[in-house]
């Protein structure tokens, strides 16, 4: 750890770490899962189970594996539960029978704090959190003070003054606790990135940040021991160089530039956005301006705000802003004739993308109509895939189509959301590099896509659109895809954890893949043997 004028904190590296290994493993100091997961998650290791979890009797709000994972978080649970109980029975209505999982952190944070004591080094490292509330946007403190005010009521305390048994004795100390808590949660994320949940975890609150990161924090699941996960891990996603000289570091720091070459950096935020995007939510956060490389360079052509050439070479052009000068292709200098066209288009998208967005999970056919009609607008107007906001409701677009997808679903449909899925991971790897979890991700889908059994067509496929392959050829596609998922998954999601769990399911995918392929081989080894041997008689 290393503290430098610029970035305040920070971690380096000290000797060379590759590209797919472990940094740091450890079980967050504290984590909740959102009210949505409570059923089908176990409260204490946040595994998922088929053959279903046991709830708590008592609060019926959690649910775990068996009686060790209760046993393992009842030092705690025994407080939370008698709150859980307490808050559900003054809810005004069903739906808010659970606070929030912020509330629920943050309670367990206070708990574990009296139980180690207030100058146990737990307790010092979680009072060490960077705390901004001295430079909050009002919004930020709203939403902070609205967060004090359920902690409240869930501890059962009557007035804030009772803080004082937690060892907070005044209010500023109180708006500390709630601004280091917002401040520093890494979202408690599934083996395949959905978000499940908070966490905290002071140690690997020290990294830095980069809007293109050299390591990530991923959740991979790779401990055979339940009382050690849920396993929070920083994982490189690229080669970072040992820095014995911390004189380059002054060097560069004198010359304004940040040294992403040796520090570990890890993201804040969704790296996909644009600049602009991504500034203000550092800003409202984190409360400061990022200069990263990327975020710096006003040189290089970002495909995150980036449409095709208007005359098709095959270049592009940075995407029109309302106040820009002419916008040119970078390859061949075409200027774009119609900027306001691209511009509307954007802010249309955009709107489109923040409702779809919000009705996704209370209205799925609306929010699927939505981005069907949106889509095709945005690239007609030449849109990149990598171009914000075509990306996000590409990503969108593909989730709607996945949670229609059935057993008997029809071969279009299919068809549709392998097209789609090929096309967002075709977005995001313009975007972020090789073995970044998200694309990993991105990619095992596209491979399991291709990979399920082809329905019957219902009517023959519509003739302008590229038709995809099938039988043995869409197989071997479906092979090489997830040859190349398992490639990037296991830099992603660590070397030495097999890909995480992710990981190891493809991997068992990929060895039947080759069965299959190899009996297909066979097949048409046979049926060729056949046919010789009817034309030598
Ligand atoms: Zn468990
Ligand atoms: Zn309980
Ligand atoms: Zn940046
Ligand atoms: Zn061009």
């Amino acid at each position: 750890m290393r503290v430098s004028e610029i970035s305040g904190r920070g971690l380096w590296a000290r000797n060379l770490i590759k590209a797919g290994s472990v940094i740091i493993s450890l079980r967050p100091y504290s984590f909740a899962l959102a009210s949505r997961y409570l059923d089908s998650h176990c409260s204490s290791c946040v595994a998922t189970s088929n053959s279903g979890l046991l709830r708590c009797t008592r609060c019926r709000t959690v649910r775990y594996c068996n009686t060790t994972c209760q046993t393992n978080d009842w030092s705690l649970h025994r407080l939370e539960c008698s709150a859980l109980t307490k808050w559900a029975k003054s809810a005004p209505s069903k739906n808010l029978s659970v606070p929030s999982d912020a509330v629920r952190c943050l309670g367990r944070i206070l708990w574990q704090k009296q139980k180690e004591g207030f100058d146990s080094s737990w307790s010092k490292e979680i009072d060490a959190l960077q705390s901004h509330r001295h430079s909050l946007e009002p919004h930020v403190v709203e939403n902070n003070t609205h967060l004090a005010h359920s902690l409240v009521r869930y501890l059962g305390l009557s007035s804030p003054g009772d803080l004082s048994e937690f060892g907070i004795l005044s209010a500023g100390d109180f708006a500390d606790l709630i601004s280091r808590f917002v401040t520093n949660t890494f979202a408690l994320t599934s083996p395949s990135l959905t978000p499940v949940g908070v966490s905290v975890s002071p140690l690997v609150a020290l990294f830095n940040h980069s809007c293109d990161p050299g390591a990530v924090i991923v959740f991979p699941r790779s401990s055979r021991n339940p009382a050690e996960e849920p396993q929070m891990q920083v994982i490189a996603l690229r080669d970072i160089s040992p820095n014995e000289e911390a004189s380059i570091d002054h060097l560069l720091e004198a010359l304004s530039l940040t040294s992403d070459r040796c520090q570990i950096l890890t993201s804040y935020i969704d790296t996909t956005l644009p600049r602009s995007l991504r500034q203000a939510a550092l800003k409202e956060t984190y409360d400061f301006t990022c200069q990263c490389e990327l975020c710096h360079d006003d040189n290089i052509i970002d495909p995150r705000e980036s449409i095709w050439c208007p005359k098709s070479c095959g270049g592009m052009c940075p995407a029109p802003s309302d106040e820009s000068e002419p916008c040119q292709c970078v390859k061949c200098r075409a200027v774009v004739a119609t900027p306001t066209f691209i511009t509307d288009a954007l802010h249309i998208g955009q709107e489109a993308l923040a409702k779809a967005t919000s009705i996704q999970d209370t209205d799925h056919d609306k929010a699927l109509q939505l981005t069907t009609n949106i889509i095709p607008r945005l690239v007609s107007a030449g849109l990149t895939p990598s171009c914000h906001p075509l990306l996000p409701l590409i990503g969108l677009h593909k989730s709607l189509l996945l949670s229609s997808l059935s057993a008997d679903m029809a071969q279009e449909l299919l068809d549709e959301t392998i097209r789609i899925a090929a096309k967002h991971y075709m977005g995001l790897s313009a975007i972020l590099r090789d073995g970044h979890p998200v694309r990993a991700v991105a990619l095992a889908e596209l491979g399991k896509l291709l990979a399920v059994d082809e329905p019957c067509p219902v009517t023959s496929p519509p003739t302008n659109i590229a038709s995809l392959p099938s039988g043995p050829a869409r197989l071997k596609a479906a092979y090489e895809t997830l040859v190349r998922a398992r490639h990037e998954l296991m830099i992603g999601f660590g070397r030495n954890n097999d890909g995480g769990e992710l990981g190891r399911n493809i991997r068992e995918t990929v060895v039947s893949l080759e069965k299959e392929l190899g009996v297909w081989t066979q097949g048409i080894h046979n049926t060729l043997q056949d046919l010789l041997n009817s034309s030598r008689k």
